[in-house]
């Protein structure tokens, strides 16, 4: 990116809202995925929607690469910026512009943050279910890009499923406003693009009624095989639970290292089983899940509600606690079809015992998500080379598996170079001319998802 293009960006939006020091700019250069660093030229600090039309449009006739930055909490490296980049920052805009109770919905900024959002729709009586872990600092905006999902995700969708309309802005759209019912393509592609086909402006989101009763319950498991098979007999029972969360013992290890949460740290694998609705609903419920439990041979535990709030707070820190066992991590998420998630376990703890490398798995098992989680210590450059090929090798059991690359964290610069063992060279052309007919000269953030 060249002095000129900063000059004319500047006549628009100001000097004020650009960072152009080098030394300020280094923060900017990180996302939450760790190994991963850019190197941006600038950072746009937008406030409304035209500056980011004017940031987009110059960044297109220069033919310079920019990104857009939420809370900068992708574990894809997503957010990490193309070298000498623009980044467009969008946490300045984070009003939430209307709330309608009566209609369940709502317009908001893209810099909202997501827990302030569901906080504020919870006090008027609504639930917002998109519930990623990252929460207390991801945006909407940026739940919007990378698709979001989190523990509700099973029973109450993910953000595709909340989101009915957007504002965007595209190098060769500008910015268009686009609405379900009658834009429903161009929403579906946005959405989970990873700020590769436009910067999302502003969103129009569904709410739902909150569910008047809940009741939790763990049940812990001898292993992670069977505890992730009782997950595929609870879904074929018909229970319908809104939350439903497996962790093996490398992850209750590191937890109960991070503090005294009362996990049992002698379970090779726990489920954490949240049933929410009508009181009554929620006893029969209950009832059901117990017994199903009981006879995969569970230990069980009812847990009272302010126990449950602590483990959901355990499990919402469960990434930073894995610096407990080793320092760094790559982080996977493979999503595979239920009746493999099992066998999908064994087989990654087996490669990982092979490449002597530690993983952790856990993840929203009832979708079939499963976050394996590669740890190791970068003082130890023989360990980190082979934590970094068994992630390819994690990819493929994921796929053998039937399954997809991602169930929520994005493809990214993580995953982009096993992008093409997923599609076939015409699906991948397909995929291609959607991305020029957004971005020509392929300026939205270079490098990220898209295969060359
Ligand atoms: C501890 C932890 C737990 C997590 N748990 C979950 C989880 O449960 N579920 C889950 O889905 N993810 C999870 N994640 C991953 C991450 O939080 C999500 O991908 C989240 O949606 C990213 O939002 P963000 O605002 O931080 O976006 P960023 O990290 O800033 O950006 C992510 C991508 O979105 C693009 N982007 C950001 N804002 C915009 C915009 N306005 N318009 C267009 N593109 C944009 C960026 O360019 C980038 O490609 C977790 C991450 C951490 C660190």
């Amino acid at each position: 990116m060249n002095q000129g293009l900063l000059d004319e960006l500047a006549s628009t939006v100001g000097w004020q809202r650009l960072l152009v020091d080098p030394d300020r700019l280094i923060a900017y250069g990180y996302d939450a995925t760790m190994g991963y660093r850019g190197d941006p030229r600038a950072v746009l600090f937008a406030e409304t929607e035209a500056h980011v039309v004017a940031a987009v449009q110059v960044a297109a006739a220069f033919g310079a690469p920019c990104i857009a930055r939420g809370g900068a909490t992708s574990l894809a490296a997503s957010a990490v910026p193309p070298s000498g980049s623009l980044v467009i920052d969008t946490n300045r805009m984070r009003k939430i512009r209307s709330f309608e109770v009566d209609r369940r919905t709502a317009w908001v900024d893209p810099g909202v943050v997501t827990a302030t959002f569901r906080s504020y729709a919870a006090r008027h009586g609504l639930l917002y279910a998109p519930d990623p872990s990252s929460e207390a600092a991801a945006t909407i905006g940026g739940n919007v890009a990378t698709n979001a999902g989190g523990p509700l995700g099973f029973k109450y969708g993910v953000t595709r499923d909340a989101v009915i309309g957007l504002r965007v802005v595209t190098p060769q759209h500008g910015a268009v406003v686009l609405e379900r019912g009658r834009d429903d393509i161009a929403i579906d592609l946005l959405i989970g693009s990873e700020g590769t086909l436009g910067i999302v402006t502003g969103v129009r989101l569904q709410l739902r009624p909150l569910p008047l009763s809940r009741a939790v319950r763990a049940a812990a498991f001898s292993d992670g095989p069977s505890a992730l098979n009782a997950v595929v007999k609870i879904i074929e029972e018909g229970i319908n639970p809104a939350k439903l969360e497996f962790l093996d013992d490398v992850t209750i290890e590191s937890l109960e290292r991070s503090r005294a949460w009362g996990f049992p740290r002698e379970a090779g694998g726990l489920l954490l089983a949240e049933l929410d609705g009508e009181e009554s609903e929620v006893r029969a419920s209950a009832r059901h899940l117990d017994a199903v439990l009981r006879s995969d041979g569970a230990g069980l535990e009812g847990v009272d509600a302010a126990r449950a709030e602590r483990w959901w707070d355990a499990r919402r820190g469960i990434t930073a606690s894995l610096a407990q066992i080793r320092p760094a991590k790559i982080g996977e998420d493979i999503c595979v079809p239920r009746g493999q998630l099992a066998s999908t376990f064994a087989e990654i703890k087996r490669l990982a015992l092979e490449a002597e490398v530690i993983v952790a798995i856990f993840g929203h098992a009832a979708d079939g998500t499963l976050h394996p989680n590669l740890l190791y210590d970068p003082g130890n450059p023989a360990e980190q080379a082979r934590a970094i090929s068994l992630l390819s090798a994690v990819a493929d059991a994921g796929l053998r598996a039937g399954g997809v690359l991602s169930g929520e964290h994005g493809l990214g610069r993580v995953k982009r170079p096993f992008v093409g063992r997923s599609y076939d060279a015409a699906t991948l052309a397909a995929m291609r001319r959607i991305k020029d007919a957004f971005d020509p000269a392929g300026v939205l953030n270079p490098g990220s998802m898209w295969p060359d």
